[in-house]
């Protein structure tokens, strides 16, 4: 089974046992990062070594490696790796470019080596042979640790996959668009995947911490059989969904695994899509339009001009939009009603998630002002549905009086870091409107805040981004056979 490795990065070995202990439950091995280590010989490893109940890897790394010692203190380097190879360590791990006198000397100390490759800047063509280069001592482990910027690299490093090299080696793609791989390695036959405590620096670019991986991504069930599900998007460090739809997954016991996909360019998707079997997977910004391309799609996403789910079917994709039910559903319930007939909404914003809400409260009754800052747009919309447009200022405040059953905020006015932004500060709430901010983070935005004062109901993103995502876990649990 593939092992979980846990990068020590403190600068003694005191805290770095701390970090052990702590972090004990998700690991099967730790990698002693001793370029970390302030004054490296004069540590107490004795204690250390009678402390450790699990294996532990030497590692000790240049600047152009990731690590901290400079070219300039290469002599000091290697010293300090040939003294501390007496040392009980299991494994060593060394830059394949290092003298082969170090080779030698960790095979006599009776070492097992870790041949290692970093590149952060790319993926090289010829990533595989770093992975074949086995020579005479079958016991040595190749590591190859890369970075995918492009379709390019995805294809060097998939071609690698392919090669079936990987098995009994390590390769991982380092960053957030390495996550995949640090998760389903486990799939190649990787040999083991690193991570970082999160109480200690990171090793390495895009490391994780180990209970995040068990427990979110579920590293240690993942099997060849598990059903691989994801979101692709061009920044996903603050989406939610990961979490969300693993937890959804853990709940029905179901054997599927949800990972962030964050792409440079919309091509890298063909890359992925023909090289790991996804189920079904989320799109978010700025991919929703590119995706539809060559793509089956449903009616609504059709007529709204943006896909956010994709689900597998008969081995084709479909495509769907869940923003806007998932949107709607939620007001329903707030509103008690089975549809919008008699209520007029105003709806601030004219971008992608209003198109879909446009759509969606048009389908359901409602009469709508649309307001935006280009006003060509909210022409453009208001027009295709047959609904009012004004310009996103004070003049139109006697028009959205008499669209104030609800209030929807569709802009990125407000979201966190700029959170002291309200896009509707002209308008005075009277506290009969029910106002529906789509940003769900923060929890409450300024607008939001606004109308609580005013004695107005509110909504925020979270219900929203909940809605969406329980309609794509049932298209994703139908690609089981799963009915839920
Ligand atoms: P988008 O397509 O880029 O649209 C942005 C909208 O904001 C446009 O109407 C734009 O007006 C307006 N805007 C931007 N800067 C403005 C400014 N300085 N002053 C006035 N208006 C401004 O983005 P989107 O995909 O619609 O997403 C918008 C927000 O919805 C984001 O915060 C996103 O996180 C959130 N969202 C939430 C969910 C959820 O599940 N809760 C789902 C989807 C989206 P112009 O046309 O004048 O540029």
């Amino acid at each position: 089974m593939t092992k979980i490795c846990l990068c020590l990065t403190s600068s003694s070995l005191e805290q770095n046992w701390a970090e052990i202990e702590l972090n004990r439950p998700w690991i099967d091995l730790a990698e002693l990062r001793v370029d970390f280590l302030t004054t490296p010989l004069e540590q107490d490893w004795d204690t250390f070594f009678k402390q450790v109940d699990l294996p532990i890897i030497l590692t000790c790394r240049k600047e152009c490696d990731g690590g901290l010692f400079r070219i300039d203190q290469e002599e000091e380097r290697l010293h300090i790796l040939r003294e501390l190879l007496s040392k009980p360590f299991d494994l060593v791990d060394l830059e394949w470019d290092s003298p082969i006198d170090l080779f030698q000397l960790a095979t006599e100390r009776g070492k097992r080596i870790i041949r290692s490759f970093h590149d952060f800047t790319g993926t090289p063509s010829n990533l595989r042979s770093f992975l074949s280069d086995k020579n005479s001592e079958s016991d040595i482990i190749n590591k190859a640790a890369v970075t995918i910027k492009s379709k390019s690299d995805y294809e060097a490093f998939f071609g690698a996959v392919k090669s079936g090299h990987v098995e009994g080696n390590i390769l991982l793609a380092m960053g957030a668009e390495g996550l995949f791989s640090r998760i389903l390695c486990s799939k190649w036959g990787g040999y083991m995947s690193f991570c970082s405590s999160l109480t200690s620096q990171s090793a390495a670019p895009g490391h994780i911490d180990p209970k995040t991986m068990v427990e979110r991504y579920r590293f240690k069930d993942i099997q060849s059989s598990t059903a691989i599900f994801g979101i692709i998007g061009r920044s996903l460090g603050h989406s939610k969904s990961p979490e969300i739809h693993n937890q959804w997954f853990q709940d029905k016991n179901l054997d599927a695994v949800y990972l962030p996909f964050p792409l440079p360019t919309i091509d890298c998707w063909n890359v992925i899509d023909q090289n790991i079997k996804l189920n079904g997977l989320s799109v978010t910004i700025p991919y929703k339009v590119d995706i539809m391309n060559g793509l089956t799609c449903s009616d609504r996403v059709k007529a709204i001009g943006a896909c956010n789910t994709l689900y597998r079917k008969d081995q084709q994709w479909f495509g769907e939009n869940s923003d806007g039910p998932g949107f709607l559903v939620p007001l329903l319930e707030k509103l008690k009603c089975s549809d919008l007939h008699g209520k007029k909404i105003t709806l601030i914003g004219a971008g992608g998630a209003a198109r879909g809400i446009a759509y969606t409260l048009s389908e359901a009754g409602a009469k709508l002002l649309i307001l935006n800052r280009t006003t060509s747009k909210a022409q453009e919309l208001a027009e295709e549905y047959g609904q009012v447009w004004a310009p996103l200022e004070e003049s139109s405040n006697p028009l959205i009086r008499e669209y104030s059953h609800v209030i929807v905020q569709t802009t990125g006015l407000g979201m966190s870091p700029h959170v002291d932004v309200d896009p509707l500060n002209f308008y005075s709430f009277d506290g009969s409107e029910l106002v529906y901010d789509i940003i769900y983070n923060p929890k409450i935005t300024k607008i939001m805040q606004r109308a609580i004062d005013h004695g107005c109901s509110v909504m925020g993103g979270m219900e929203m981004l909940i809605g969406q995502a329980k309609l794509q876990s049932k298209l994703f649990c139908q690609t089981l056979n799963r009915l839920d």
